[in-house]
């Protein structure tokens, strides 16, 4: 079937009914997640809108297989598709291991500038994990993709860039505390005001259109001040003057504590609260991830720098389920390019055994669905993979974690996800 573009049309996504959506099947593990997953896809959009709208899947390559057929590992042709067509999915990639050699995922985040990464964390009934009330974890997090430690920006100590780095920072900047000045590789930390602001304004945007109690401000400002502690300056700073009477800050609370004490500004937060206005708080990384564990129902959507997100997003992801089930995107709301991620690995040891997990990708396309306004779509294909999961069918990952289940390969749970659509 001949298909079209989604395209982006005044900030909005204009999504024919057979969008061409370009997809990434993946290395190792990612040809039998892939498989599973497009036949839960398609069935649940045929089950919706039955034969009226259809996905026109259009694969490109990358990783692996992409090398093989024509010794590229990301050729311009799947760039271009993911430029062309907006929106794309993928499984996961083998990072080629070599000197110099870009990870495949953080090259196309580069190329189509996706600057948010975004990861919800939500229990599924019946999902065995390591805590008592998993289910107090509703959580959306918003990872800056673009900046940070992670921008790679990295001299290694002995060649001469590093050293001449060092030398800046010691005679030309009176920098006295790199310890051990003839053995240091030196890293940098990027954090920028535009950087900062579009990662938080549609974090706040999320949580709005949603109706959600808050978002927090994740950052280790109290050491690194003017990287950390400024994105949440400027987050709060954002919130204010972008979002003013929908918002409720506790930059403002601070304030008034300092102008009319503790107990006023306590009341303007609880009155803020009552009104229905989105609070917007802030917490130190470290303490964010005890308290994921002790009383996670006080976050909902979570804005937060690249190094703290890579962390928080797989020690949530643990809380619920793990690595199986965690689903991510990649995306630049201006331009609308987005891309669907299975958060693992290619885990190459399980390959073409019919047997990991596929629920990452699924999730993941569901998300996607949802992206492009396809919400029914999404709908069928959680409660069909929360029936299949309470019905204790799951592969073997879950299946070493729980009591009286039944261990399905990968298709099998494809199935019977199908099955329960
Ligand atoms: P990995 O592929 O994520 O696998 C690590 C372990 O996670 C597996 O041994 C397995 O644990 C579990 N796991 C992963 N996928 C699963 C699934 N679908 N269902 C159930 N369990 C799953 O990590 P890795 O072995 O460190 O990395 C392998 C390759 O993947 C590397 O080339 C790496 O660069 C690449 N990678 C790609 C991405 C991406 O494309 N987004 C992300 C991370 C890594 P058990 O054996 O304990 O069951």
């Amino acid at each position: 079937m001949e298909g079209s573009s989604i395209r982006i049309e005044n900030g909005k996504l204009a999504v024919p009914d057979n969008p061409v959506i370009p997809f990434i099947e993946g290395d190792g593990t990612g040809r039998d997640i892939w498989k599973a997953s497009v036949r839960i896809f398609d069935e649940a959009v045929k089950s919706i809108f039955r034969g009226n709208k259809q996905v026109v899947w259009k694969e490109v390559l990358a990783g692996e297989k992409s090398f093989k057929a024509s010794g590229n590992w990301l050729p311009e042709e799947t760039i271009a598709a993911f430029r062309e067509y907006l929106v794309g999915i993928k499984g996961p990639l083998t990072t080629p291991v070599g000197e110099g050699m870009r990870s495949l995922n953080v090259a196309l985040r580069q190329e189509l500038d996706l600057y948010t990464c975004y990861r919800p964390v939500r229990y599924f009934n019946g999902v065995p994990s390591p805590v008592r009330n998993p289910e107090n974890v509703n959580m959306h997090i918003f990872r800056e993709n673009t900046e940070d430690i992670y921008a790679g920006i990295e001299f290694m100590n002995g060649t001469p860039e590093a050293e001449k780095v060092k030398r800046f920072l010691m005679t030309e900047m009176g920098v006295k505390n790199i310890r051990f000045p003839g053995t240091s590789s030196i890293g940098i930390k990027p954090v920028s005001v535009e950087g900062t602001e579009r990662l938080v304004r549609r974090a706040i945007i999320f949580a709005l259109e949603r109706n959600l109690p808050s978002v927090t401000l994740v950052h280790k400002g109290n050491i690194m001040k003017f990287t950390e502690g400024a994105f949440m300056k400027w987050g709060y700073a954002l919130a204010e003057r972008e979002f003013g009477d929908k918002v409720f800050t506790w930059n403002q609370h601070r304030q008034i504590i300092r102008k009319d004490g503790e107990k006023a500004a306590d009341d303007s937060l609880s009155d803020a609260a009552a009104s229905g206005k989105l609070i917007i708080k802030d917490v130190i990384a470290d303490s964010f991830l005890q308290q994921i564990l002790t009383r996670p129902a006080e976050y909902s959507v979570i804005a937060t720098l690249n190094l703290n997100g890579d962390y928080i997003s797989d020690a949530l992801a643990a809380i619920v389920g793990g690595i199986g089930i965690a689903p991510g995107a990649n995306i630049n709301f201006e331009t609308g390019h987005a891309i669907f991620e299975a958060t693992h690995g290619t885990a190459p040891r399980y390959a073409d055994q019919d047997k990991v997990n596929p629920g990452s990708v699924i999730i993941s396309g569901a998300l996607m669905f949802e992206y492009i306004g396809w919400n029914e779509v999404a709908g069928k294909i959680y409660s069909g993979l929360e029936k299949t999961i309470k019905n204790r069918l799951v592969t073997y990952d879950f299946h070493r974690l729980m009591d009286n289940a039944t261990l399905l390969k990968t298709s099998e749970f494809a199935d019977a996800v199908i099955s329960n659509i």
